[in-house]
């Protein structure tokens, strides 16, 4: 029989609070969705019992859950979920173990959905210059963009059963040795502060994490400032080539608004630039913009900001 399977997001071994609307995207295909929670502990599903919405929950239990490999994480999730549609966050981890999965299963794989009416999904295309919408048809694999669809509510009491899954795997990741940052992700922020070329140094980013600090925000970077300053790192990239990220509020200072930034970015829902040249092509984009140099501007949000929140 085919079921709709929603993967658990697992952020640093714990289910992410993005897997409760997963099961709302879900439950817009018309179906209770079997929950599966990769994972090495089956105490980790537990995160996932409260959400509402899920007709039963999985523990899929491996080793090859201890660390992020597509081939390995596609083997043991090919081998324990059933047929049907399975829904997966639109983050790069599992936009890569989305088309995985589907390559496996020989079935379509749609990214980035942003809208589910019936059985027609709406995700953007071409760097997010045009949205297409097509048809569901038989077996799927779909991820649906954070932060679009409500959170299923709390409250749920599902019961969780556990099964062990190996899949058929030739190599296994053992270690991760990510450069150590203290600083909040970009795809997990709510609130984004990003740095183009127009901070002239790496060294101005600081003014940038001030009022992150402040806000409890993210800090985010063009390519253009990645490829010129190595101290910025790539996770910090949005962009086309970088990070795909929806905050409820998204600052642009000192980026021009290339069409490859924006496709990471514009479905912010609010957009302020800071930007010296009027006729940047961010501002097109903007709901609040500010013809003014950084240096100008950001002593005085960082003056007004500090303030408020005092
Ligand atoms: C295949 C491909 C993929 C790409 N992927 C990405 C991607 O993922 N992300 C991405 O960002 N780009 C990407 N790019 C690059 C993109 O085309 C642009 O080159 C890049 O976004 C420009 O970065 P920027 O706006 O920081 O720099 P610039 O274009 O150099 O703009 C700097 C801006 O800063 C302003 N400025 C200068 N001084 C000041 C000041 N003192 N105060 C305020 N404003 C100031 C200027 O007016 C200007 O608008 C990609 C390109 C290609 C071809």
């Amino acid at each position: 029989m085919s079921e709709t399977i929603v993967i658990a997001e697992i952020v640093k071994g714990a289910v992410h609070s993005t897997t409760a609307e997963l099961i709302t995207a879900a439950q817009a295909l018309g179906s209770q969705p079997v929950l599966i929670v990769p994972c090495t502990d089956a105490g980790t599903a537990d995160g996932a019992s409260g959400m509402s919405g899920a007709s039963r929950i999985v523990a899929a239990k491996s080793e090859v859950f201890a660390n992020y490999d597509a081939a390995g994480w596609a083997a043991a999730l090919d081998a324990v979920a059933p047929s049907g549609v399975i829904i997966a966050s639109a983050s790069p981890q599992s936009k890569d173990l989305a088309a995985r999965i589907a390559a496996r299963r020989g079935i379509s794989v749609v990214q980035d959905v942003v809208k589910i009416d019936g059985h027609n999904l709406t995700s953007p295309i071409y760097s997010g210059k045009a949205m297409q919408t097509v048809a569901l048809s038989g077996d799927a694999v779909l991820t649906v963009r954070p932060n679009v669809f409500d959170a299923a509510p709390a409250g749920g009491s599902t019961e969780i059963s556990v099964v062990d899954t190996t899949g058929d795997m030739a190599t296994a990741v053992q270690e991760f040795m990510a450069r150590a940052s203290s600083r909040l992700d970009v795809a997990e922020a709510n609130i984004i502060i990003s740095g183009g070329r127009g901070m002239g140094s790496p060294d101005n980013f600081v003014h940038l994490e001030s009022i992150a600090d402040t806000l409890g925000a993210a800090v985010g970077a063009s390519r253009a400032a990645v490829d010129t300053w190595e101290s910025i790192p790539h996770s910090m990239q949005v962009g086309q080539t970088g990070k795909t990220v929806n905050p409820n509020l998204y600052i642009a200072v000192g980026i021009s608004g290339a069409i490859q930034h924006l496709a990471g970015m514009r479905s912010s829902k609010y957009i302020v630039a800071i930007n010296k040249d009027a006729d940047a092509p961010i501002f097109q984009h903007a709901d609040y913009g500010i013809v003014a140099t950084w240096e100008e501007a950001l002593p005085v949000l960082q003056s007004t900001l500090s303030s408020m929140m005092a």
